[in-house]
């Protein structure tokens, strides 16, 4: 019998091809190894599935052989192939594209060695796959051997102590604290004590700075326990025997302790504390850990403490990382010199050694959902991927998601709860709610700023205290609208308002109110709204003044007359962060302002702000989302969310659940430590719940509510989701295109069942996007079963029954549903 590879190869197809296994490659080729094949006369890059010896129904003429074997050593260990291979199947997604979001970068080496077979020549198609390569750095780690008591001296004791202590060292370190560390390497590394590696050097800015070791704090009572569960859950997880469950045996029983929990902290409770003896007790048994944050960009504190508690041994992965720099952090966990790997979404794919734990920190965020490509839920993997792997999973936050809720109401996760802040000084900070109708607008003169909002400023600003402003919305306005005929300026790709930012200008800000001049054509001016302003004329306009599209990369200028009637008076509506920035620093000219959002902030410039905001230099942050992430900043003690309503009144079942958990985290940002905190949350509308719930600093009540009411609505977690996305230039055969698909669900035999509800087709909340209309079909069970069923069915008409014109996306569990 021959002996056959199931190669996975990055076409979007979901089926994996059989290659034959040259008797010269028979035993080296393994699965999770990278191969080249030929595949329609090129030569690709494809991923080993299975290998076996077995006969197939395939005519053996038309089997091809495997061309060459890139990988010695198999690329995606055995845990994480086999999770992938899950994934693609959750997500109906195309095995190779699963693949390729796991794959490191090619070595220079390995291109070399196969450029030296010849294996390169001709059609060649490397896929998308990266190159890397170059200079090498030493390392040195203790190892686990000890020396025999009183034979080390000087600079040897030194060293291995600093090691020990540390962790791994590069060499070059080491001698510019100890002149003789060369020779005192080469004695440790002798006698097994040291062990030395030649390894590309991670150039990452989180690791530019030593961070010195810090005393892990005493736990109090409820830190205690939920260290304790957790400590359990890894001692049952990681006992002898509990291995077979970890290979996956067919019968695998189920441990005795739960191994998934959730974490539900309010905010500065100590969740991260917890997590770091958790990371240390899943050390203490030999296996890696993987950590999963929502913007790693934005939590360079998290990243600091876990070094201060493990040395640099510690792989960080982020999208701002060069792809040497990836491909060294991958390289040096696959190796396994590293047990524990940080990051984003992205870091689920890590390789980490012998995984036993995974962390998810704001388990919450929206950010853990991938929006492209393949559209998987980082939470909802990492389950998925720990229970796979025998490993203990932590969900942390202090706004749990309804899904994670429901998961414990089922009995899925065990609730750790911490109730209370772990300064013994530190409380959760009093919200008040002040209801923009009746309050107007304060000195400022924007409706925005009312007279509490601008007063507590004061007091703030009085006390030496720090505040931090929160709104939804970047930019100067958000909208441009005619003074005659209210047209709305909209994007032309898109069916969205544009968004007027006035760029970078160090002038006064403008004057809040209507507009200053009478319109100059002498048409009646349409009533302006509260705060909308006159667009300036066109030569006092500021130099950068754009009009910019937030779904299109569309930015043009501000156009000189209404498109539609033609009217000189354009009129800016609403509040920024832009104006709200140069409104405030009007207003408090003694104060030193500073805003913090996706137009001021790359990676770097997010982190400077964060810090001088640490560091007392900014007295009032202005900023969208992006200040109410897991900052611990002692110093402010008020905020203020600018528009409570802004989020709320989106179309979508998750408005309510996202804003609440907006406004508890930005109010979690006060009063951390022993001076009490402050929120002011401006609304329309105080008797929403996600606002009221919010002031009272109920979360339970809220989950209670939100979870009652999906219920009834029939929404996620009462019913499980899948969105057929379908977009296409041409309108109509978008909506055709929609139309034959829900027509098809509905007549597959789950749907004529009516186990599978049909919604739709019908128009998507944002019409057209980037030049594309936009249409879908949603489809909602009650069992996950027949969710399957429908879309399997769907997925042969997508293959061959649609025009190509057309292109669908199955999203299941679907979170992004404008
Ligand atoms: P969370 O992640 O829950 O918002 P953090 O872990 O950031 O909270 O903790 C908030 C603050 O409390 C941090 O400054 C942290 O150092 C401190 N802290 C945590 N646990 C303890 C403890 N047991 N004793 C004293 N301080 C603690
Ligand atoms: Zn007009
Ligand atoms: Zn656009």
């Amino acid at each position: 019998m021959p002996l056959l590879a199931d190669v996975a190869v990055p076409v979007p197809l979901s089926q994996a091809f059989t290659y034959e296994v040259p008797a010269a490659l028979a035993g080296e080729v393994r699965p999770g190894a990278r191969v080249l094949c030929e595949f329609h006369r090129r030569k690709l890059l494809g991923v080993v599935l299975s290998v076996s010896e077995r006969s197939t129904a395939i005519d053996p003429s038309k089997i091809k052989p495997l061309a060459a074997l890139v990988d010695a050593r198999p690329a995606l260990p055995a845990e994480l192939l086999s999770f992938l291979q899950e994934l693609a199947a959750y997500y109906f997604a195309p095995i190779g594209e699963v693949l390729r979001l796991a794959l490191p970068a090619l070595e220079r080496e390995q291109v070399r060695a196969l450029k030296a077979q010849g294996e390169l020549d001709g059609v060649l198609d490397l896929g998308r796959a990266k190159q890397v390569g170059g200079r090498k750095v030493a390392y040195a780690r203790a190892t686990d051997a000890v020396e025999e008591p009183g034979t080390l001296r000087g600079q040897a004791a030194a060293v291995l102590a600093l090691l020990r202590a540390n962790g791994e060292q590069p060499v070059a370190r080491l001698e510019e604290r100890f002149g003789n560390a060369r020779s005192a390497l080469k004695k440790l590394a002798e006698r097994d004590l040291v062990a030395l590696e030649e390894r590309e050097p991670p150039r990452d800015p989180f690791f530019r700075l030593a961070e010195a070791r810090d005393v892990p704090p005493e736990l109090n009572a409820a830190q205690a326990e939920a260290a304790a569960r957790i400590d359990a859950a890894l001692a049952a997880a990681s006992a002898p025997g509990a291995g077979e469950h970890r290979a996956g045996a067919p019968h695998e029983p189920r441990p005795a302790a739960p191994s998934a929990f959730l974490l539900f902290g309010v905010t500065g409770s100590g969740k991260t504390e917890v997590y770091l003896r958790a990371i240390k007790s899943c050390l203490e048994r030999g296996r890696g850990a993987l950590v999963m944050v929502p913007e790693i960009a934005l939590t360079p504190q998290l990243v600091a403490r876990f070094r201060a508690r493990f040395g640099d041994a510690l792989a960080v992965l982020h999208s701002g990382l060069s792809d040497a720099d990836r491909h060294g952090m991958w390289s040096s966990l696959h190796g396994g010199n590293v047990r524990v790997a940080i990051g984003a979404r992205s870091a689920l794919f890590a390789p980490v050694p012998d995984l036993g734990l995974i962390l998810v920190d704001e388990e919450h965020d929206g950010s853990f959902k991938q929006e492209e490509g393949v559209r998987y839920h980082a939470r909802d993997m990492a389950l998925l991927r720990a229970h796979r792997a025998g490993a203990v999973c932590v969900l942390g936050s202090a706004t749990p998601s309804i899904e994670s809720v429901a998961l414990v109401r089922r009995g899925k996760l065990a609730e750790l709860r911490l109730p209370d802040r772990a300064h013994r000084e530190a409380s959760l900070p009093e919200v008040t709610l002040v209801d923009l109708r009746r309050f107007g607008a304060g000195p400022s003169g924007d409706p925005l700023i009312s007279l509490p909002l601008h007063r507590a400023l004061e007091k703030t600003l009085a006390a030496k205290e720090q505040a931090i402003l929160f709104l939804n919305r970047r930019g100067f306005a958000p909208s441009v609208v005619c003074g005659s005929c209210g047209t709305l300026t909209t994007c032309e790709a898109c069916s969205v308002a544009l968004t007027y930012h006035r760029g970078r200008r160090r002038d006064a800000p403008p004057p809040a109110g209507v507009p200053a001049a009478p319109a100059p054509d002498g048409a009646p001016a349409a009533p302006p709204s509260a705060g909308a302003l006159a667009a300036p004329p066109m030569d006092e306009r500021p130099q950068g003044g754009r009009l910019r599209c937030h779904y299109c990369d569309y930015a043009g200028p501000l156009p000189d007359r209404c498109a539609a009637c033609g009217s000189r008076t354009l009129l800016l509506e609403g509040l920024g962060t832009e104006r709200l920035e140069a409104t405030i620093a009007a207003s408090f000219p003694e104060a030193r302002v500073a805003r913090l959002d996706r137009d001021v902030a790359g990676k770097d410039r997010s982190q400077a702000i964060l810090a001088r905001m640490r560091e007392g230099k900014i007295d009032i942050l202005v900023g969208t989302q992006m200040v109410t992430k897991g900052h611990d900043l002692p110093n402010v003690t008020l905020v203020g969310v600018v528009n409570a309503d802004a989020a709320l009144g989106l179309p979508d079942f998750r408005a309510a659940e996202r804003g609440f958990q907006l406004l508890v985290q930005v109010a979690g940002r006060a009063g951390r430590r022993d001076r009490p905190g402050r929120v002011l949350i401006q609304t329309r509308n105080p008797e929403h719940p996600a606002i009221a719930f919010a002031a009272a600093h109920d979360v339970p009540g809220f989950l209670d509510r939100e979870i009652r009411d999906r219920e009834e609505v029939g929404y996620p977690p009462a019913t499980r989701l899948a969105l057929l996305r379908v977009d296409a230039v041409d309108e109509d055969v978008g909506r055709g295109a929609a139309a034959k698909l829900a027509a098809h669900a509905r007549t597959c035999p789950e749907g004529l069942a009516r186990r599978v509800e049909v919604l739709g087709p019908s128009a998507a909340p944002i019409a057209r996007l980037r030049g594309r209309y936009r249409f879908r079909v949603l489809l909602r069970a009650r069992e996950r079963g027949p969710l399957r069923g429908t879309l399997a069915a769907l997925a042969g008409l997508m293959r061959d029954g649609l025009d190509r014109n057309a292109r669908v996306i199955i999203d299941v569990d679907p979170v992004a549903m404008l």
